[in-house]
């Protein structure tokens, strides 16, 4: 199964994305845990990657399409997380999958609101310390969500494809309804 997880920052892609990929035993493909194992790494990508980060922009989409490309088709299943972020990597998305004739399954979208979004990115960053979630990144990374990942959902809607899911609750009430949405 190859299924897109959408959703702005903190509406839990990553929590439930790990879950879903392990429940389905296919590769959980996450840009933001492959791009902070750059950073970590001190590679020539994560020193390029990482300013970007920590201002809460959008990494540059020929080094996330570069990075990620190759990984895209190779597996019999992936959950995607934090990928496509822009148009023009939905679009680059699209032609890998069309050349290697493996459709999408399924895209899921999760929906919480911003109020509650800016809360949980708070509470995060006092337990895990994540260098971007400062209370001015965090405010950053909405308005870039609502500029440049917002009309992402929108393509995949006017391909008249996307589940949404309440993404409020407990970790295991919102997986509850992803493995709803995903069988
Ligand atoms: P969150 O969803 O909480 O923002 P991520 O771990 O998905 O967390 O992303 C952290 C940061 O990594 C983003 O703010 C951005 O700078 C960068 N990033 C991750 N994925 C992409 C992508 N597909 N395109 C551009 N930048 C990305």
């Amino acid at each position: 199964m190859r299924i897109v997880i959408l959703g702005p920052p903190g509406a839990g892609k990553g929590t439930q994305g790990v879950r879903l990929a392990e429940e389905l035993k296919i590769t959980h493909l996450a840009t933001g845990d492959m791009l902070r194992a750059e950073v970590k790494a001190g590679s020539e990508l994560g020193r390029l990657a990482g300013d970007y980060m920590d201002r809460g922009d959008l990494v540059p989409d020929d080094v996330i399409i570069g990075m990620i490309q190759s990984r895209l088709t190779s597996d019999s299943g992936m959950v995607l997380d934090g990928f496509p972020r822009t148009l023009t990597q939905a679009r680059a998305l699209d032609e890998a999958l069309t050349a290697a004739d493996t459709p999408l399954d399924r895209t899921i979208y999760f929906s919480v609101s911003r109020e509650e979004l800016v809360q949980r990115l708070l509470n995060r960053a006092s337990e895990q310390g994540r260098s971007d979630d400062t209370i001015e990144t965090i405010n950053r990374r909405m308005d870039v969500y609502e500029e440049q990942t917002a009309p992402v959902l929108d393509y995949y809607r006017s391909a008249g494809s996307v589940i949404e899911i309440d993404g409020t609750g407990t970790p295991s009430e919102v997986f509850g309804r992803l493995i709803e949405a995903v069988r």
